[in-house]
């Protein structure tokens, strides 16, 4: 439980530590809770307070789901689909529409290998998540796009940096769309940490019945990401040894991965 608050009780602390001996300015303290607030509410990956946005499933079966963001971007991409096939294991990719349109092949073999290719936005710009005008315009263009490219129109949706707030859970429900979190696999992940560091901690953060994310890609600006994707082949066996079976992300919820059309 005290996990679960901990990132609040710290920018508190944070703000509090600025306000009395750095500051001594309403208006920075202020800033600093709003901030807190923000992160807490509506980036955290686990905050499910303005309604469902699942991170996992309640089970005792050794079950997960590896979900991969921002690609396709190549070759990281296609070297994780050699990996993947190696395995024997299927996955969930959670591509910005923009990137599909600049890979349109990497996205059909994604498919034609039987990986589910899920919806992360199309510009993939954090802005667009405020307001829900926005929001939605982008949220039917990616979806048209991601149609036109695989033939499929996706059920499943991943804001960018998880960002959610209570209107725009609204239009993903009218949009028919299930919003998904998960847990990230390391903290350092994102920053291109070495593969023996994601791994390692990838591991401990593995439960049953949890979504874990990875990256294949950097927003829609492309860039290496060797070290996320061999901590995967690093991983994977290990995970087999202690039982683990892996799911794509709707057979883990038990929803569909794509639209009736
Ligand atoms: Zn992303």
């Amino acid at each position: 439980m005290l996990y679960f608050y901990l990132p609040l009780i710290l920018f508190i602390i944070l703000a509090i530590v600025y306000y009395f001996f750095i500051a001594y300015l309403y208006l920075p303290l202020l800033f600093l809770i709003i901030l807190a607030f923000i992160y807490y509410f509506c980036i955290w990956s686990r905050t499910q307070i303005f309604g469902y946005f699942p991170d996992s499933v309640k089970t005792q079966e050794k079950v997960i789901a590896l979900t991969f963001d921002d690609g396709p971007n190549p070759p990281d991409t296609e070297r994780l689909l050699e990996i993947l096939k190696k395995h024997q294991v299927l996955v969930t990719f959670f591509t910005p529409a923009k990137n599909l349109e600049k890979f349109p092949e990497l996205a059909k073999r994604i498919i034609a290998e039987g990986h589910i290719i899920a919806n992360h936005s199309y510009y993939h710009q954090f802005i667009y998540n405020f307001i829900n005008f926005s929001f939605r315009k982008e949220i039917i263009k990616s979806q048209k796009v991601i149609e036109n490219i695989i033939g499929r129109r996706p059920a499943l949706y991943r804001p960018p940096w998880l960002f959610k707030q209570p209107f725009l859970l609204k239009t993903l429900k009218a949009q028919g769309l299930t919003p998904v979190s998960g847990w990230f696999s390391s903290n350092w992940e994102i920053w291109k940490a070495p593969a023996e560091v994601i791994a390692q901690d990838a591991l401990k953060v593995v439960a049953p019945g949890r979504i874990i994310i990875f990256h294949d890609g950097f927003d829609t600006k492309g860039g290496q990401r060797a070290g996320s994707i061999h901590a995967v082949d690093l991983i994977i066996p290990e995970l087999k040894k202690q039982g683990y079976r892996f799911l794509t992300v709707d057979k883990l919820l038990g929803v569909p991965a794509y639209q009736k059309t």
